[in-house]
């Protein structure tokens, strides 16, 4: 085909009408590179493909057919954390979330992954959402949890695949009381009731730290609210939402608002933040679906991180009591890009006696935990692990507090590797040990 004949062939998409990225969405963006000092992936490797700015860019090509979903197209998408410190960086407004999860979901459908990719993901997503299957391949965990962090400090640990070092680095520590607890269905407001809260007790929440939910449920309690944690809820959703397996989320979507609902609650409190973002969400994930959209709109508007909430419910009621520590507070990126809560945790942390509030430099720069991101990109992960942690470091804390899991073992995992040892804790277990007048090292 001669160069005339080629240029006057009519173009073909890349992405098919399903959950496409909006073309207007795309063309908010003017590409004026603000966003790029905040881009963990072109602050690794400073390409510009790697950036907001040029992934937008082939967003575009490949709706216009300029270029194909292709080994390298997919790369750069799966290199992006889905941070959303972009989002936060661009003076433009442009909405980064939707039009990746939407290239996500065109990539899940058009593309074919090598086979070894395909089956590690295909146990993750059969795995993580799903409370009792994860249980089962944590229990072993709980015996030989010691045996592997030994492991991992071997040097023939270095020579084995970086995906299956990532597995031991970040297998939680778990015990079969963690992996059995669990929260009461209701418990009482202390005092008279300020509100009807619901609580999303979350998959690796529940199973992993579920300290945090009971310390979650004993500061709302003693802040007026009845705490209900249905029965019926599930997976909200987050981990296939932000990985592009759209009807996936829209399903788990929809049983979560119906749990919720059928409780009759004032809000939906939630404690990780990666779930609180894509909750949130659920009007726009259910817009399309007539049966849904004005419940899932309506549910939306209800749900609260948890340090949302405590603000939000009024003057303290529970006696706060010194807590004499150095505590680093690191943003979760889904609490703070993607939700904007960034000061209700600062303000409830500060407002303990005797609470030292430091924060990190880079604290716009995501710690590299990003949902499944640690384990299907374990290099990346672990660079910016290691200098979240120098950073965190710097500051010599006793404690370090962030809002969302998956932050929390990555931190934790990432200072292991350098020999440290600090408690990594969510915020609401400061505040509860501060009602409780406990010392929360202990
Ligand atoms: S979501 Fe994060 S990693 Fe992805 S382009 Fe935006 S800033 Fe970069
Ligand atoms: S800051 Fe916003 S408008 Fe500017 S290049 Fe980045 S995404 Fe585009």
């Amino acid at each position: 085909m001669n160069p005339l004949e080629q240029a006057s062939r009519p173009l073909h998409p890349a992405f098919d009408t399903v959950d496409t990225p909006s073309a207007a969405l795309i063309d908010t963006c003017v590409h004026c590179g603000f966003c790029l000092p905040t881009c963990p992936t072109y602050l690794l490797w400073g390409e510009e493909m790697d950036s907001p700015r040029g992934r937008i860019y082939l967003m575009k090509s490949a709706l216009e057919g300029r270029t194909a979903i292709s080994p390298s197209f997919v790369r750069h998408f799966d290199a992006c954390l889905g941070c959303m410190a972009c989002v936060t960086a661009c003076p433009s407004g442009v909405q980064y979330g939707p039009l990746v999860e939407r290239t996500r979901a065109q990539i899940e459908r058009h593309y074919r992954r090598p086979f070894t990719d395909r089956v590690f993901r295909a146990v993750l997503f059969r795995l993580l959402p799903y409370p009792g299957r994860l249980r089962l391949v944590l229990a072993p965990i709980a015996v030989v949890g010691h045996a592997m962090r030994a492991l991992s400090r071997l040097r023939l640990f270095k020579r084995l695949p970086a995906r299956l070092r990532a597995l031991v680095t970040l297998a939680p520590q778990v015990s079969w009381a963690s992996l059995m607890r669990g929260v009461p269905e209701r418990t009482a407001a202390s005092g008279a009731p300020r509100l009807k809260v619901g609580l999303l007790t979350g998959c690796v929440q529940r199973l992993v730290f579920p300290h945090v939910n009971d310390a979650t449920v004993r500061v709302l309690a003693a802040e007026g609210c009845e705490v209900l944690a249905p029965s019926a809820q599930g997976c909200c959703g987050a981990l296939a939402l932000h990985a592009g397996r759209i009807e996936d989320a829209r399903a788990f979507a929809r049983r979560t608002i119906d749990a919720f609902d059928k409780a009759g609650v004032d809000r939906i409190v939630v404690n990780a933040a990666g779930c609180g973002s894509s909750m949130k969400e659920y009007g726009e994930l259910l817009a399309d679906d007539p049966a849904w959209s004005a419940r899932a709109r309506a549910f939306s508007a209800r749900v609260r991180d948890v340090s949302q909430l405590i603000v939000e419910v009024g003057e303290p009621r529970a006696v706060r009591h010194p807590v004499r520590a150095r505590v680093v507070y690191h943003d979760a990126c889904h609490l703070a890009h993607a939700q904007g809560v960034r000061t209700q945790p600062r303000d409830l942390l500060r407002a303990i006696p005797g609470l030292d509030v430091l924060s990190p430099a880079e604290q716009d720069i995501c710690c590299g935990s990003a949902g499944i991101y640690n384990l299907v990109e374990p290099d990346a992960a672990g660079e910016l692990g290691a200098r979240k942690v120098r950073h965190i470091a710097a500051l010599a804390p006793d404690v370090v507090a962030t809002g969302n899991p998956g932050c929390m073992i990555q931190i934790a995992a990432s200072a292991g590797q350098a020999g440290l040892t600090w408690r990594v804790m969510h915020p609401v277990e400061l505040i509860d040990a501060s009602i409780r007048g406990v010392d929360p090292r202990l």
